[in-house]
C-alpha cells in the first residue's frame, strides 16, 4: 500500500464545513480515509463531496471541552484541529471578549481535544497523528489580531510540547503554517485593493494559496509516510516567510 494512503483509517476534522478544514476532509477522504466532518453547522455538504465513507457531527466549540466525550467509545486514528477564528481590532481598544473568544476556539478547545484523543489512542496502544492547523502568525507578529497571534503562537508551542510526551506513544503531532490561503478567513484583506496587491507582492509564488494546498500536505502528515516526523511545523505559504 502507498505510504501515502489513508486507507483502514478514520479521521476525524474540525470546522469541516468550509475553507481549509473542507478540503482537508474531501482530500482525506480521497486517501481512503472514512472522514467524520465536525463543524458547530451543518457539515452535510463537505460528506456530500466526499462521498463514500463520510459523517457528520455537531461540534460547537464555544465550550473548549465539547469534545471531551467524543474519543471513549470509538476508534479514531487522525485529528486535525483546524477550526478556528480571528478578530481584527487595534490593540489599544481590543475587548475581553475578542480575547477569550478565540483563544477558546483556537487554543483551548485544541489542547482539551488533543488530551481527549490522545487519551483514547494510549489506552488502545495505537498510533495515531495529530495534525494541528497554525498560522504564519505562529512565527509573526501581525497586525490587530492581538488574541490570533497569541493563540496561533500557542499551537506552535503546543505542537512541540504534546510531541515531546506523546511521540513515545506512537502519536505524531505536527502543524501546518499556512501562508495566505483563499477562504472565508482572508475575505477582508483581499477584498483591500492595497492590502491585497502588498501581500501578492511578498509571495515569491506570486498567488494565494488554495484549500487544497494545505490539504495535500495534511494528508503526508496523517499518512505514515510521515512516521518519522514529530513536533514539526510545516510552512505551506509560496515561500513568504523565506522572504
Ligand atoms: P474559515 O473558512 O473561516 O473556517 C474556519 C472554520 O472554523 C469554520 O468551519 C468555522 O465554522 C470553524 N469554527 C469557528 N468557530 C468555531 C466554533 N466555535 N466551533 C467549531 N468550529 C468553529 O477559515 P479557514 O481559512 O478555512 O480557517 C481554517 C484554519 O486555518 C483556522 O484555524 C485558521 O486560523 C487557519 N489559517 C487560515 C489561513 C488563511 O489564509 N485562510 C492562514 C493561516 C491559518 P463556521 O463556518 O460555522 O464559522
Amino acid at each position: 500500500m502507498s505510504a501515502f494512503s489513508l486507507a483502514g483509517k478514520t479521521a476525524l476534522v474540525t470546522g469541516a464545513n468550509t475553507g481549509i478544514g473542507q478540503a482537508i476532509a474531501v482530500a482525506m477522504g480521497q486517501a481512503g480515509a472514512h472522514v467524520i466532518c465536525a463543524g458547530r453547522r451543518s457539515c452535510e455538504g463537505t460528506a456530500e463531496l466526499i462521498g463514500g465513507s463520510a459523517e457528520v457531527l455537531q461540534l460547537d466549540f464555544a465550550d473548549p471541552m465539547a469534545a471531551s466525550d467524543i474519543f471513549a467509545d470509538r476508534a479514531i486514528d487522525i485529528l486535525v484541529n483546524n477550526a478556528g477564528i480571528i478578530r481584527r481590532e487595534d490593540a489599544a481598544e481590543f475587548s475581553e471578549t475578542d480575547w477569550d473568544d478565540v483563544i477558546d476556539v483556537n487554543l483551548k478547545a485544541l489542547f482539551f481535544t488533543s488530551q481527549a484523543f490522545a487519551r483514547a489512542a494510549m489506552a488502545r496502544e495505537a498510533g495515531a497523528k495529530i495534525v494541528n492547523i497554525a498560522s504564519l502568525l505562529s512565527f509573526q507578529g501581525g497586525v490587530r489580531v492581538p488574541s490570533y497571534v497569541a493563540s496561533k503562537h500557542g499551537v506552535a508551542g503546543l505542537t512541540r510540547a504534546l510531541c515531546n510526551e506523546w511521540a513515545a506513544h506512537g502519536i505524531n503531532v505536527n502543524a501546518i503554517a499556512p501562508g495566505y490561503i483563499a477562504t472565508n478567513n482572508t475575505e477582508a484583506l483581499r477584498n483591500d485593493p492595497d492590502r491585497n496587491q502588498a501581500i501578492l507582492e511578498r509571495i515569491p509564488a506570486g498567488r494565494w494559496g488554495n484549500p487544497s494546498d494545505i490539504a495535500d500536505t495534511a494528508v503526508y502528515l496523517a499518512a505514515p509516510a510521515s512516521d518519522y516526523v514529530n513536533g514539526a511545523v510545516l510552512n505551506v505559504d509560496g515561500g513568504w516567510l523565506a522572504r
